[in-house]
């Protein structure tokens, strides 16, 4: 909710800069706001969604919701990188000298500082509750204030040496490094989409809980991760002699489970069990 007010605000104040003086560079700023107050709306209702547990239609939960928003936020920062490009190009056509400068410059610099304290708290949240659209958020405002401050020195040194065609060429870089920051969020949703497995390190955990909490079980294989935001779904074959009981096998399971709950927040474990028979030596973890 704070940053859809803290998004607005910027809004207001960076357009108020741009009527002040007339610059397509200060026009670029205002605009990828107005996508801020847009993708802010997004990033709430996505929350929402995520944190519903899973029902009858959604039966893994709903986490995948914010990769969603994150790919939406992505795909209007694209477009806002399209209409600055268009507006820098008639201004190149054109160039024009800016009306009110000094206080166009200040109202623009002041937008910068309340966009980086909200970006900084954004980011430090999001990695504390693991969730990418509040990350995807922080990063997004933080390529806002060094883009504004860019375009503040751009727009200085046009008002010195008199160049306003340097106008419409800062504008038309924040639009190129907003394609930039567009991709890259687009592209991260994606491998969230697309079921990408966990990091390396995290991996490592993983195989060293089951090492540890495995005894009685000959050994697993076939494991396999994916994150949908802050859910960690995890599963293996575990295989144990043809011999045990089911229960024996059973209580190895939930020690497993367990033990992985403990460590991996968010984990949500599916153990396939088999006998001695179905061994692998490919990828497998034995005991
Ligand atoms: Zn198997
Ligand atoms: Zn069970």
């Amino acid at each position: 909710m704070t940053s859809i007010v803290v998004a607005m605000l910027v809004m207001g104040l960076k357009y108020m800069a741009y009527v002040l003086t007339g610059s397509v560079a200060l026009y670029s700023d205002a605009l990828e706001s107005i996508v801020n107050v847009a993708t802010a709306i997004a990033a709430l209702i996505a929350v929402r969604i995520s944190e519903r547990p899973a029902d009858r239609s959604h039966q893994f939960g709903h986490h995948k919701a914010e990769y969603v928003s994150a790919g939406l936020e992505g795909a209007l920062i694209l477009i806002a990188a399209l209409l600055i490009l268009h507006q820098a190009y008639e201004a190149w056509l054109n160039p024009r000298a800016l009306t009110a400068p000094a206080e166009g410059l200040a109202i623009n610099a002041l937008a910068g500082v309340v966009n980086a304290a909200w970006a900084w708290h954004l980011i430090v949240r999001g990695r504390a509750l693991r969730s990418p659209a509040l990350i995807a958020d922080g990063w997004h405002l933080f390529s806002d204030v060094a883009t504004s401050a860019g375009v503040i020195v751009g727009l200085l040194l046009a008002l010195t040496t008199g160049w306003m065609i340097l106008d419409p060429m800062l504008a038309a870089v924040v639009a190129f490094h907003i394609l930039w920051v567009g991709w890259r969020i687009i592209a991260q949703s994606m491998s969230g989409l697309m079921d990408a497995a966990v990091a390396g390190d995290m991996m490592a955990q993983i195989r060293r809980i089951i090492a540890a909490n495995g005894n009685g079980a000959l050994q697993i294989h076939d494991l396999r991760t994916r994150m949908a935001g802050r859910a960690t779904f995890i599963e293996f074959h575990l295989v144990v002699p043809g011999s045990m009981s089911v229960t024996e096998a059973h209580d190895i399971c939930d020690r497993l489970e367990e033990a992985l709950a403990a460590e991996i927040e968010g984990a949500e474990v599916l153990i396939h069990v088999e006998p001695e028979g179905e061994a692998k030596s490919k990828g497998a973890l034995t005991f």
